[in-house]
């Protein structure tokens, strides 16, 4: 149990709910004689952060109660803010009342104790966590390809999942072990599934200075197959922080989530997980977690305030898109420069894409160098 670490005296802000869960333990005597329950990657992160306390408060998979809660009234059925169904799709009731969770080769991983296994409606579902039921939306096209019944109970993980990156792997009990060690109280925490250029360093720096240090904690679960891939983008993170931060500032880690891009929702998700890691605040941006234009470009900022203020602890730091100005002669946005977008180096996506793909750095202006080389020789191979 790691207990020590949330409850002494760090100074880092508590975990949701109040203690960080632990459900990881030994393998039964009688794991040969369960029944298996297989997952898919999803699941198989969501258990994952099950067991180290990154979903704290909850130890398990969701049941009846609290599924129905969080889809209606965005909370557990105890009240406390909770935005996304964390489930375990099924076929259909076991036979006992524990089976084995195995991993995607049929490896038993970790057992659940049968609480509960319940319908679902997956149009209701996806209206109400991702507000459209298009499937053309990754989440939505996942959920309604999901077996048919959610099975509900207490996990215990005896075999964890071999980290994609090693080096960056840290549960929140050692992001907040990494946070102590440093002397930090108050750390923000940047979500990130994109290699971070100068507009995304920017705000990171701007949070940084409000507060003592910074986690630059990228996704590496299941994204998009457009996303740039994670090896790459953890390439990117540290040849910028290498050059461009203070060490003592900064921990880059691992976020072993999968991504459901279920924008505004995921945007409060992601705050709570941070929460748990050890954050006090959260940079959420333009369209955090969205995908396409199925969400209004403020509505992951919006939805906070269907909460009470401070409800979350964890203080989210909201941004407007930034650029390079050269009149201003520095990176601004729109609530700190007076000029024409004639002034602002602006490049889409596309035109970016494609200067690398050519070999091409972009302006200084909008990416580091050294970043923009490791995208190049990506791109290249
Ligand atoms: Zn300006």
């Amino acid at each position: 149990m790691s207990a020590a670490t949330t409850t002494g005296n760090d100074h880092l802000i508590r975990p949701h709910g109040g203690e960080l869960v632990d459900r990881t333990g030994a393998a039964p005597d009688d794991l040969e004689s369960l029944e298996t329950v297989q997952l898919t990657s999803r699941e198989l992160s969501d258990l994952d952060m099950l067991a180290s306390g990154a979903l704290s408060p909850l130890e398990g998979f969701m049941g009846r109660g609290d599924y129905e809660s969080v889809l209606e009234s965005m909370r557990l059925a105890n009240g406390l803010p909770w935005s996304l169904p964390v489930c375990l799709a099924v076929e259909g009731p076991p036979q006992g009342d524990r089976v084995a969770l195995a991993d995607e080769s049929g490896k038993p991983v970790a057992v659940l104790e049968v609480d509960d296994v319940y319908d679902y409606d997956k149009e209701r579902e996806a209206e109400l966590a991702y507000r459209t039921t298009d499937t053309a939306h990754p989440g939505v096209e996942r959920l309604f390809a999901q077996r048919p019944m959610y099975l509900a109970g207490k996990v215990t993980v005896f075999e964890r999942q071999v980290p994609q990156f090693a080096e960056l792997a840290l549960d929140p009990a050692g992001t907040r072990s990494a946070f102590a060690e440093r002397g930090w109280k108050r750390v923000v925490g940047f979500q990130t599934r994109n290699p971070i250029h100068r507009a995304h360093e920017y705000l990171t720096k701007v949070a940084l200075e409000t507060v003592d240090g910074l986690l630059i904690h990228p996704l590496v679960g299941d994204t998009k197959s457009d996303d740039v891939p994670a090896a790459t983008r953890v390439e990117c993170y540290r040849v910028l922080v290498d050059n461009y931060y203070p060490a003592d500032r900064v921990v880059v880690s691992a976020f072993p989530a999968a991504m459901r891009y279920a924008g505004p929702r995921e945007a409060i998700w992601h705050a709570i997980c941070r929460k748990n890691y050890g954050c006090s605040h959260f940079i959420v941006g333009r369209d955090h977690a969205g995908v396409g234009s199925y969400y209004g470009t403020y509505d992951a900022q919006l939805i906070f305030d269907e909460f009470e203020p401070h409800e979350f602890d964890i203080e989210p730091m909201f941004f407007e898109h930034s650029f390079w100005c050269k009149t201003c002669g520095s990176m601004a946005s729109a609530k700190t420069c007076p000029h024409p977008s004639d002034d602002h180096v602006f490049l889409s996506g596309t035109k970016v894409r494609e200067m690398l793909g050519n070999g091409e750095l972009p302006p200084v202006e909008f990416s580091r160098p050294e970043v923009a080389e490791v995208l190049i020789d990506a791109y290249r191979n």
